[in-house]
């Protein structure tokens, strides 16, 4: 099944919930997201059934790999029985889960594991704890997601990809750092060019630090060079280490952006689907799967919602568009 612009739906990414223990500055700043904020009430939350079979609806049209997220997926309790009733859809290739790993401890990544959890994806974006505190904006320190990383490779969920969020004048001065702590290790850090998503963090392009200057940071210290995608839809642009090191990703959505590959559907919390992540509005699931129809109807509607579209809004981006009505990344999921 193709949209209009040729690409197949490959790819799943399901948030759990619209809420976060952090408040990363680029992505719920507090002014925001504070003790007033209206998160969504729990009897709008699919339900992991719920979740499970609009996943079953999408395998069968195409999807193999399903990723958690949110808001901060480790938040919805007990989401390891969510990831064992994934587990149990045929066709199903993958499951992965992203997360800020300050919930992610040693038993909770051998819940997820035995469950079938294939792969997690941890945010990390300084090692310098200070830095690190500024970026999550809660005070919550650097070692705890560490330790979730060692302990999710110890439970059998590595390689771990390690996703940093590069911001200039906050923590463009920790590339390095990272890149060296995880040379010589099967992890692979992927730094993210800070995007416009959703409308509240005040994003300018100015803040956005290029991924071609990423690579030349790193550069200056090791050599490196460009490596093949594994995959068609890999959004990373991949480097290897010429001394054998090992290799990291870069994620250029602002200055090199991939739509023509992009394969994802997203589903919300609440159940609306988007074909993109900086849509302004998305297609309510939730009112069907509550109100009778069969999986037949459901199937045509996602169906119909795919094969019509032609989202690339990273190519045609613009400070014109970053003003545009667009959808909050933790309700959409990141
Ligand atoms: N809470 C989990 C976490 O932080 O890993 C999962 C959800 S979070 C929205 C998913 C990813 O989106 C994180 O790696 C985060 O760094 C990234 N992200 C959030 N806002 C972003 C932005 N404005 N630009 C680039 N990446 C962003
Ligand atoms: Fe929470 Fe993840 Fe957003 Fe940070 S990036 S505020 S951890 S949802
Ligand atoms: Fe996909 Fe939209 Fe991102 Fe383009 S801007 S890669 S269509 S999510």
């Amino acid at each position: 099944m193709l949209d209009t612009l040729a690409r197949p739906l490959r790819d799943a990414r399901i948030s759990v919930t619209d809420r976060c223990n952090f408040r990363c500055v680029y992505c719920m700043p507090k002014e925001v997201f504070g003790r007033d904020f209206a998160f969504a009430p729990r009897e709008e939350l699919l339900t992991f059934e719920e979740i499970t079979r609009v996943a079953r609806i999408l395998t069968d049209l195409g999807v193999e790999k399903v990723r958690l997220t949110g808001g901060e997926p480790l938040l919805r309790r007990d989401l390891e029985r969510l990831v064992a009733q994934l587990a149990a859809i045929e066709g199903l290739r993958d499951i992965a889960l992203t997360t800020n790993g300050s919930l992610l401890t040693r038993l909770k990544s051998r819940l997820l594991a035995d469950a079938g959890l294939r792969r997690v994806t941890i945010s990390l974006d300084s090692l310098d704890d200070e830095t690190f505190r500024r970026m999550n904006d809660v005070d919550s320190p650097v070692e705890r997601v560490l330790d979730a990383i060692e302990g999710a490779a110890d439970a059998g969920l590595g390689p771990i990809k390690l996703d940093m969020v590069v911001m200039r004048g906050l923590n463009a001065t920790s590339v390095v750092d990272v890149a060296r702590r995880f040379r010589n290790m099967a992890h692979i850090v992927r730094f993210i060019e800070y995007m416009d998503v959703g409308n509240t963090n005040g994003w300018h392009l100015q803040d956005v630090v290029p991924g071609r200057e990423i690579v030349e940071l790193i550069a200056r210290e090791w050599p490196v060079e460009p490596v093949e995608a594994n995959y068609f839809g890999e959004v990373a642009s991949r480097y290897r280490y010429v001394d054998g090191a090992g290799e990291f990703g870069v994620i250029t959505s602002v200055t090199k952006p991939f739509c023509q590959s992009c394969t994802r559907v997203r589903l919300s919390a609440t159940g609306e689907v988007y074909t993109c992540l900086f849509a302004g509005k998305g297609r309510d699931l939730r009112s069907l799967l509550r109100n009778g129809t069969p999986d037949s109807e459901i199937r045509a509607v996602l169906a119909n919602i795919w094969q019509k579209r032609d989202d690339r809004y990273s190519e045609i981006r613009s400070e014109a568009t970053a003003a545009l009505k667009k959808v909050e990344m933790s309700h959409i999921g990141g």
